[in-house]
């Protein structure tokens, strides 16, 4: 028999989580389904516990080059990968088992650990990890099952062992040849933290550039660095064939080969959605496996929600946890918003990093509009030159006929702070000229904002 509840939401991802606990708040009666760790892809095998991971490649790398800032580090830097996955464990363990507590002492919510998939519109079947099988049926349903690495079907995968951001972050010893097929952040952030640890790394590029949805003085600025630091950058290649080689793995690249200790896959992400049923909801997901929603993040069936990376609207934990309030104001707080209008921004945490937030100047260009640039050397930033770390850029793209924010870029030291600057004045919607005339504290990254601004030029 079937039990009623008023919503059931599938997967306890960014959205996932608190959309159930808020939902159970207003008195609704809520199921949530996990069928593997709560917190999901942000907080096992994604963004919190590869800034752990950074952040001790980022020690390892300041303690390296010390000397530099007249400190002496005596004999050569190490790591020990054993207590940099058990720092990372830790912290991880805190954010899931925090996850997990708040569901289960939340009155109104029911936590069902299993695997759940639709049998009809509003019904959902548990394979339940405790043996039983459980059916649930609710007049609102939220899908947030997020997305799993791809694994490319290369001739002789079956044969080898392989690597995934999830196992990449098991290893207890350091690989002394890595190689990562891919070139978007996760291959980058790995990239260069294995090789700050030490590993030597080899990164498989298929296309001539790193990047590729950036603009190009974005990209070879973080190639440049990355280079700088060893990391071994193979464009235009295509793996072929791969097999067993002692305890690595040997690479066919047409003609050519390289062996590996350690092969790690970082070539995108496939959404979780060819096993949840949605053929019994009628939902049709689009081809890469997408589930399509309106701006309030109902699909096209009456009763049933996407939010998180399965609704294409962006594959972030800030876009999931923003799809959660978005539908939370429209169902509980009786606030009408859609997530239409959001501006997108992210980062990527290679350091220095890179964040960005509206429009690139490729996307400026090619929409063609009036517009004015600037762009300014982090070597200007004060807090940089006192760090000797004046890396990077700022650039900032202006409508010329409003003189609203259109998009801007930082690379370079605390980029992934100072750009929320941008993204408040852009969110607020005032023109350019309110952020230029506001009074930064001095020394940081963003005082010299007001005074990128003062260098506008029209884009030609
Ligand atoms: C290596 C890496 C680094 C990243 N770093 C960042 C970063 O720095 N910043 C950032 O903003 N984003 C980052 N991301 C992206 C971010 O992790 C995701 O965008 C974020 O987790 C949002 O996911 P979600 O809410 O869609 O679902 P997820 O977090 O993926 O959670 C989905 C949950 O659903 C469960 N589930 C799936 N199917 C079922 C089912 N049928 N039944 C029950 N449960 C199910 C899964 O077990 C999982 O727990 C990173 C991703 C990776 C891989």
């Amino acid at each position: 028999m079937s039990e009623h509840f008023d919503a059931i939401v599938i997967g306890t991802g960014q959205g996932g989580a608190p959309l159930a606990v808020k939902l159970a708040q207003s008195g609704r009666k809520t199921a949530v389904i996990e069928r593997h760790l709560f917190g999901g892809t942000c907080v096992n095998v994604g963004c919190t516990p590869t800034k752990t991971y950074v952040a001790s490649a980022r020690a390892a790398h300041v303690a390296r080059n010390a000397v530099d800032l007249g400190v002496i580090v005596e004999g050569p830097v190490r790591v020990d990968m054993a207590r940099i996955k058990a720092r990372k464990d830790e912290v991880i363990a805190g954010s899931r088992n925090g996850v997990e507590k708040w569901l289960r002492n939340t009155p109104n919510v029911t936590v069902f650990k299993g695997h759940g998939r639709f049998t009809a519109v509003h019904s959902i079947h548990i394979d339940g990890h405790d043996g039983h099988s459980h059916d649930l049926d609710a007049d609102a349903i939220f899908i947030n099952t997020g997305t799993r690495a791809i694994v490319p079907q290369v001739e002789g995968i079956e044969r080898i062992s392989y690597h995934t951001n999830s196992t990449m972050l098991e290893l207890t010893e350091l690989p002394e040849h890595l190689v990562i097929v891919g070139a978007s952040y996760v291959a980058l952030e790995f990239a260069q933290m294995f090789r700050r640890f030490g590993s030597r790394v080899t990164v498989l590029v298929r296309g001539e550039r790193l990047l590729a949805r950036e603009d190009h003085d974005v990209a070879a600025q973080i190639q440049k660095v990355l280079s700088r630091e060893g990391v071994d950058f193979r464009f235009g290649t295509e793996m072929s064939r791969v097999e067993p080689a002692g305890k690595g793995v040997r690479i066919a690249l047409g003609d050519e080969f390289i062996t590996a200790s350690h092969l790690l896959f970082a070539i995108g992400r496939t959404p979780n959605t060819d096993d949840i049923g949605l053929e019994h909801a009628g939902i049709v997901p689009n081809r890469p496996g997408l589930i399509d929603t309106d701006g309030q993040l109902r699909t096209k069936v009456d009763g049933i929600w996407a939010l998180g990376d399965v609704n294409g609207r962006g594959a972030f934990t800030h876009t999931s946890y923003n799809d959660y309030e978005v539908i939370a104001s429209n169902l509980v707080d009786g606030e009408a918003r859609n997530v239409d209008g959001r501006i997108m921004c992210y980062a990527v945490f290679v350091d220095p990093p890179f964040a960005r937030v509206g429009m690139s100047e490729d996307e400026v260009r090619k929409d063609g509009r009036p517009a004015l640039i600037a762009t300014m050397p982090m070597s200007r930033v004060g807090r940089a030159r006192e760090r000797g770390e004046t890396d990077g850029f700022m650039k900032v793209m202006v409508d010329a006929a409003t003189n609203k924010i259109l998009g801007a870029a930082i690379v370079g030291i605390e980029g992934d702070e100072a750009i929320h600057t941008f993204i408040d004045i852009m969110t607020a919607d005032a023109p350019y000229t309110t952020l230029q005339r506001a009074m930064h504290i001095h020394p940081t990254v963003s005082e010299l904002i007001p005074t990128l601004l003062g260098n506008l030029k029209p884009l030609t």
